[in-house]
């Protein structure tokens, strides 16, 4: 039997109570790659997602250079790229009448010198699947969890509501990486800094056809923002709009919003006919905040639940993932012979910090100086500064594409693969 796991049922309480050594909420990026490392290395790990799948259409589609040599020192990228995706390496915007070319990712020194497109529930797929060779990985969906496990003054697990009843899973730590309106850090108590966005997004399918542009393109005009993400079969449209704005843009109704997509994309007029209800349309918030400590003993934040990040630059996927690298690099080894002391985990926020800090100064940036400007302003756009540069001198477009495809401070894997003897079943046990 492995000695970390173990499942026993409180039949007084009717409660089932698992041991582990490290219960992850949250099955996103940085869930998911996190759980991934740990039972890499041989550890123990429960990853709880409140989902039944992974098959949400609100989730990103990028997959980063940075990334992408992360799969390559795992030795998974060749599986990787095996999988149906999309290389653009180039990011090209449309501004009024004109298309700049914003970021040329050729000349990244990574092995990858592009940005992959994947639905992200493929992605979130192909990294538990990676997973689950090891025994010592545990993914649990439709794990929803509800509330701290508090003993001592620490963090000792967390209640888990389930369709077979609730759950407790008791570890040595525990890890919230459960997105931007996470329940651990607000069952936690972690303080959070609200940096805020002036915009939300209103996110719906669009029909694709083959004589489409293939490119994913962002239209900027007139007061308004269209991102289009190429899904093959269909585009993933984010109409951004100003915070607070969608029920009057609703109450102006269907017709009026299918009439603002067609005069941003002209070559979707003859689909947007396709948006027939409100129900086709979800409303995404924006948040871009960050908690000034990412950890209490026992317990420790990454991605976005430590600091939600805006979609601007598309690069909050990457952000998670760097975390959920820094954490094993730093905690792994640790978790391996004990539970890591606070001090332990707050050094995982020291390390992220830089990077955290300065990807989100520059969306505040952009969402300031670019799109609050845009929302706020009916008249027809030109070409800012910035990007006339860019059109100008072709190789300042490596600078958006640093930015974006590797960000500050990559990380790198610095763990060991451990293989245990064992199957998940014999972890098992009932009293
Ligand atoms: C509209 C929009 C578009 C975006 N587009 C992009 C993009 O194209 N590229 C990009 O890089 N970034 C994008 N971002 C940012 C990106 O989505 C996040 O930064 C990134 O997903 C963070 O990963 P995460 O693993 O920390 O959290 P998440 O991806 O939010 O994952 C958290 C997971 O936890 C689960 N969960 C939540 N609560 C619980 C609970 N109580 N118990 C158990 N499970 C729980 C959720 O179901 C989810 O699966 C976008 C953001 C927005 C708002």
């Amino acid at each position: 039997m492995d000695r970390d796991s173990r499942i026993i049922l409180d039949v007084g309480r009717m409660n089932e109570v698992i041991y582990t050594r490290c219960c992850i909420a949250g099955g996103g990026p940085a869930g998911v790659m996190l759980g991934f490392l740990l039972a890499r290395m041989g550890i123990d790990v429960f990853v709880l997602e409140k989902h039944a799948d992974f098959l949400r259409d609100f989730r990103g589609d990028t997959i980063h250079p940075s990334t992408l040599e992360i799969m390559h020192e795992l030795g998974i990228l060749d599986e990787f790229l095996k999988r149906p995706h999309q290389e653009i390496r180039e990011l090209a915007g449309q501004v009024g009448q004109d298309t700049v070319t914003i970021a040329d990712f050729t000349h990244l020194p990574t092995h990858c010198r592009f940005l992959a497109f994947m639905p992200q529930w493929d992605f979130l797929d192909f990294i538990t699947e990676q997973a689950r060779r090891y025994s010592t990985f545990h993914l649990k969906m439709q794990a929803e969890v509800t509330d701290l496990i508090e003993e001592k003054g620490g963090v000792a697990g967390v209640h888990v509501k389930t369709p077979d009843g609730p759950l407790q899973i008791r570890a040595q730590l525990t890890i919230g990486a459960d997105g931007r309106h996470s329940v651990v850090r607000e069952r936690a108590g972690l303080e959070v800094i609200n940096l805020g966005a002036p915009m939300d997004v209103m996110w719906m399918r669009i029909s694709r056809r083959p004589t489409d542009p293939g490119q994913t393109f962002g239209h900027i005009d007139r007061g308004k923002i269209l991102v289009l993400l190429n899904r093959e079969d269909y585009w993933q449209c984010a109409f951004v709009i100003a915070k607070g704005t969608a029920d009057a843009i609703r109450r102006r109704g269907l017709e009026s919003f299918r009439e603002e997509i067609a005069a941003l994309a002209p070559f979707l007029r003859d689909r947007t006919g396709e948006l027939q209800d409100w129900e086709q349309i979800s409303l995404l918030t924006v948040a871009v905040d960050r908690l000034s400590r990412w950890s209490r003993p026992g317990l420790l934040c990454i991605g976005d639940a430590a600091h939600a990040m805006s979609p601007i630059g598309g690069v909050g996927i990457n952000l998670a993932i760097q975390d959920a690298v820094a954490t094993a690099n730093i905690l792994g080894p640790i978790l391996r012979q004990r539970t890591p002391s606070e001090s332990e985990l707050h050094v995982v926020q020291q390390r992220r910090n830089f990077p955290t800090r300065a990807t989100q100064r520059l969306q505040i940036l952009v969402q300031n100086n670019v799109i609050r400007r845009v929302l706020g302003s009916p008249k027809p756009l030109t070409l800012p500064w910035p990007l006339k540069l860019l059109r100008r001198w072709p190789i300042l477009r490596r600078i958006p594409a640093r930015v974006i495809g590797v960000g500050f401070r990559p990380e790198h894997v610095k763990t060991p693969e451990v293989h245990t003897s064992g199957s998940r079943e014999s972890n098992r046990v009932a009293s």
